[in-house]
C-alpha cells in the first residue's frame, strides 16, 4: 500500500504563517484567526462570524482563545458587517476552541450553543445532529462529527459550506484523541460529511478548502486506511510496544507531534482490538492477535 498523495499539495493553499488575519469567505462568513499558532494549532485558531449580509445580526463559531486582541478583531468584523452577535457555537470542547465561549456569550449578551453541558454552560443550549438552527438570517444545520473528540459538531450553512473544526484541517491531518476519541467513530464523521456535497469546508485550523472538498474527505479516509496498514506493518516486522509502533509510523514527522501521533496510534489500536486484530499487555506491549 501507498501513500496516498494529498490533493491540496497542487491547490496554491497559503503557506503555514502566511494565513490572513481576516478574509470574507463569501456573503454569509467572515474568518477571523485567533493569535495562537503552535504546532497543533497550525496558523492559530479559525473563529467564523456567520449571517446573512443585512441581518444586522451574526453567529459566532469557535470563538477561540479568550485573548483582548482576538476579541477586538472579531468586534472589528462584527462592526464591518454591522451586525451583533446574537450565539455563540462550538464545534468541540478544546479550549483553543471553547474558551472563550462563556465571557465572551456574557460579553454580548449572547447564548452558546454546543454538544456538550460543560461548554455550552448553565444559560446554553445542548445541539443535537439534525437540527436546524434559524440564526442571524440564514439556517444552520447541526451535523453530529464525532472522533476528534466525542462531541464534536460541524456546521452546514445555506450556501452547502461546512465548517468542520478540527474534523479536518486546512493542512495535514487531524488527530483522533485517546482515549476519549474513537477512529470508528472518525471514519464514519467523515463519510458523514462527505455525504453532505459540501461547496467547501471551513477548518478550525489552517486553510479553507473550497476547491474539491470531496476529495479531501477521499484523502483523509485513505490516509487513516494506510496507518492502519503501517501499524499492523510495524506490528508484524517486530515493534512490541505503542513507543514502537509510533517511532516506526511517524518516523518522519517532527518529533514534537509525536505525542498527538501517540493518541492517533492509540485510538486505532484500540479499534483493532476492538476487532480482534492485535492483543495488548502486559504494561505497554502490542502485539497482533
Ligand atoms: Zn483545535
Amino acid at each position: 500500500m501507498d501513500a496516498p498523495a494529498d490533493p491540496r499539495a497542487t491547490w496554491g493553499l497559503p503557506a503555514a504563517g502566511e494565513l490572513p488575519r481576516r478574509a470574507d469567505l463569501e456573503p454569509l462568513v467572515t474568518r477571523v484567526l485567533a493569535p495562537n499558532p503552535s504546532g497543533m494549532t497550525l496558523d492559530g485558531t479559525n473563529t467564523y462570524v456567520v449571517g446573512a449580509p443585512g441581518a444586522g445580526q451574526a453567529v459566532l463559531v469557535d470563538p477561540g482563545p479568550d485573548d483582548t486582541a482576538h476579541l477586538a478583531a472579531v468586534e472589528a468584523a462584527l462592526a464591518d458587517r454591522d451586525a451583533r452577535c446574537v450565539a455563540v457555537l462550538v464545534t468541540h470542547h478544546h479550549g483553543d476552541h471553547a474558551e472563550a465561549a462563556l465571557p465572551w456569550g456574557a460579553h454580548f449578551g449572547a447564548p452558546v450553543a454546543a454538544a456538550g453541558a460543560a461548554v455550552a454552560g448553565p444559560g446554553g443550549r445542548l445541539l443535537d445532529h439534525g437540527e436546524r438552527l434559524s440564526l442571524a438570517g440564514t439556517t444552520i444545520g447541526v451535523v453530529a462529527t464525532p472522533g476528534h473528540t466525542g462531541d464534536h459538531l460541524a456546521f452546514r450553512l445555506e450556501s452547502g459550506a461546512v465548517l468542520v473544526g478540527d474534523h479536518v484541517l486546512g493542512r495535514g491531518t487531524s488527530v483522533v484523541t485517546h482515549p476519549e476519541g474513537d477512529v470508528v467513530a472518525y471514519l464514519e464523521s467523515l463519510r458523514r460529511v462527505h455525504d453532505l456535497g459540501p461547496s467547501a469546508l471551513y477548518c478550525g485550523h489552517g486553510p479553507e478548502l473550497t476547491e474539491d472538498p470531496g476529495a479531501v474527505l477521499d484523502y483523509y479516509l485513505a490516509h487513516r486506511a494506510y496507518r492502519e496498514h503501517q501499524l499492523l506493518t510495524a506490528l508484524a516486522a517486530g515493534a512490541a510496544s505503542v513507543e514502537d509502533v509510533v517511532a516506526t509510523v511517524y518516523a518522519e514527522v517532527p518529533r514534537s507531534l509525536w505525542p498527538a501521533a501517540t493518541q492517533s496510534t492509540r485510538a486505532t489500536l484500540a479499534k483493532l482490538r476492538a476487532e480482534g486484530r492485535v492483543e495488548f499487555g502486559p504494561g505497554e506491549a502490542v502485539r497482533l492477535a
